[in-house]
């Protein structure tokens, strides 16, 4: 049930300040930040990052470019998150892909308002703040990508019996 997800800040995240506030959004709800990272990310981290077949199964051609395009040799922050069924509940965290779609509460809904019709037009990714892992097969394969496995460490919170009983 304890589950490890990663998590990017994506350069519009980065650029806008706003890495602290994201990884507090974590934080204060219990989940563990197991690894940390700021890395200017080269092409073939992306497109490794990004499986291809699914983007364009799923979005279209145009979307891979984008993304490629996007965040190839840009600053992000890429972190492990880990707790109770981390991977949906960090999904919850973020919001909806789409920042006009994500409610209020999530980092997508509280700190941008992006829409499809908007990128689509300006031929651009969704500028929405954040990576996370969509399920557990992403997930272990996403954190092998960023992470080797002595950056990810085990320890104790002092608050942890207050949210894992
Ligand atoms: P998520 O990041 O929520 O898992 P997807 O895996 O579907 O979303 O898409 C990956 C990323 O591609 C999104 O986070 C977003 O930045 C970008 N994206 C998705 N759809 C579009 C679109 N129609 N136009 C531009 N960018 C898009
Ligand atoms: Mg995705």
């Amino acid at each position: 049930m304890i589950e490890r997800t990663l998590v990017l800040v994506k350069p519009d995240g980065v650029a806008r300040g706003l890495i602290g506030e994201i990884i507090s959004r974590f934080e204060q709800r219990g989940l563990k930040i197991a690894g940390l990272k700021i890395v200017r990310a080269p092409e073939e981290l992306i497109a490794k990052h990004y499986d291809h077949d699914d983007i364009v199964k799923r979005k279209g051609e145009f979307v891979w470019k984008k993304l490629m395009k996007g965040l190839t040799n840009q600053i992000v922050v890429a972190m492990v998150v880990e707790g109770i069924e981390a991977i949906s509940f960090v999904r919850k965290i973020c919001g909806d892909t789409e920042p006009r779609a994500a409610p209020p509460g999530t980092i997508r809904g509280d700190f941008a308002h992006h829409g499809y019709a908007y990128a689509d037009a300006k031929n651009i990714p969704v500028n929405n703040l954040v990576h996370a892992s969509s399920d557990a097969k992403d997930a272990e394969r996403e954190i092998k990508i960023w992470f080797k496995k002595d950056e990810i460490l085990s320890y104790k919170r002092a608050d942890e019996a207050w949210h894992y009983g």
